[in-house]
């Protein structure tokens, strides 16, 4: 999940903790069950005041059991030497962005264990701190009665073999381990994901027949989640795998066309953009690559002056525009291509020299290509 709509709140070893607007919405929702459910029907007597409080606390010590959880995942990631860019909270909990796929079973095996066991260590420690606490105050009880079935529970849900979650996880590593084959331990793993995310739908279905329709609703959702996810994430791996060892000079569109630093804006417009209706033009100074223009700087000028102005003086200059070289791994290209939505256009640069550009469309028509020739997996 990408970073939008999520509020920073921190770092800690370097990876950025962040919230997702989505989780403010489960916090409300949380507090607001437990405030008027869990709480009144366990420990009954109390203000609504104190049902409140108690309840907005335990959403909060919720929140900090995710977020344990999930640097369970990253410390461990890390230690193994995948680095950890960042975690987002949201609506369904909690997600790592470790920056690499492991490369080794061991590596997923135990950076995914880390998740599911933390929570059950925490669910464990709740329930012990409740024996030794009872009777202190009833606030006290009902918070660790709480913490502890909420952190168990979540290791449970996270163990379901459903790709991806912490158990699909677990299942396709220790398969990957067994056959060694990396592709083919997704698969499995995500044909399970899905009958397990069909299985919560008619799970769903079945609750709203016997009317209970919030929780049917509630487990439907989430079977479809589920089924979305373990479809995406094996679609990734095929994609990652059809494209392994594909150097940028293969793919790219080689010998573009390019525009000199004192064509003025007019040419531009009149010979390129529209001409050959692109977007963006690399700018070259005698086979060396100098800039990168695109519509939107011509926009910000007025018409009058595009006879009067230079490329040059509008365009995005050499040192602050990303560039691949045509030896490139292709699966590292489309990591940056991918994190820049609004270009989409890399230019190969060979010692200075541009050679060619690579774009998202090159990328799928690649894919599209070898779809309909029904290629194999040729180069793993
Ligand atoms: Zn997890």
């Amino acid at each position: 999940m990408n970073l939008d709509g999520a509020l920073r709140i921190g770092r800690i070893r370097g990876i950025q903790i962040s919230v997702h607007w989505t989780w403010l919405i489960v916090f409300g929702l949380i507090t607001w069950s437990l405030a008027v459910g869990f709480f009144p029907e366990t420990f009954p007597g109390w203000t609504a005041t104190e049902y409140w409080i108690v309840s907005a606390v335990a959403a909060l010590l919720l929140f900090g059991s995710v977020l344990l959880h999930e640097l369970a995942h990253s410390f461990v990631a890390l230690s193994r030497g995948l680095p950890v860019q960042s975690i987002v909270l949201f609506i369904f909990g909690g997600v790592s962005n470790i920056q690499k796929e492991p490369e080794r079973p061991q590596d997923e095996f135990w950076v995914t264990l880390m998740g599911p066991l933390s929570s059950v260590v925490l669910g464990v420690l709740f329930l012990v701190l409740f024996f030794f606490l009872q009777g202190v105050a009833p606030a006290i009880s009902a918070l660790l009665i709480y913490l502890s079935s909420i952190n168990l529970l979540l290791a449970v849900f996270n163990l379901i073999p459903g790709f991806p979650l912490d158990g699909g996880r677990i299942f396709r590593s220790v398969v990957w381990w067994i056959t060694n084959n990396f592709r083919q331990s997704t698969h499995i793993a995500a044909i399970i994901g899905q009958i397990v995310a069909y299985l919560f739908i008619f799970g769903g279905l079945a609750l709203i027949f016997t009317g209970q329709f919030l929780s049917g609703i509630w487990l439907i959702f989430i079977g479809w989640f589920l089924n979305s996810a373990a479809d995406a994430s094996y679609k990734q791996v095929v994609t990652r795998e059809e494209l392994r060892g594909v150097k940028v000079a293969e793919m790219m569109t080689p010998s573009p066309v390019t525009v000199g630093p004192s064509a003025t804006l007019r040419d531009l417009v009149d010979d390129y953009l529209l001409q050959r209706n692109v977007q963006s033009v690399p700018v070259v100074d005698d086979d060396a690559l100098v800039g990168m223009v695109t519509l939107n700087e011509v926009r910000e000028v007025p018409k009058e002056e595009w006879d009067t102005t230079t490329v040059e003086q509008v365009m995005t200059r050499r040192d602050q525009i990303k560039t691949i070289s045509p030896a490139d791994d292709l699966v590292q290209a489309m990591g940056e291509l991918a994190g820049d939505e609004e270009v989409g256009l890399l230019p190969v640069v060979d010692s200075g020299r541009l050679v060619g550009l690579l774009s998202k469309a090159n990328l799928l028509r690649y894919l599209k290509l070898r779809e309909q020739l029904g290629a194999p997996n040729a180069r793993a």
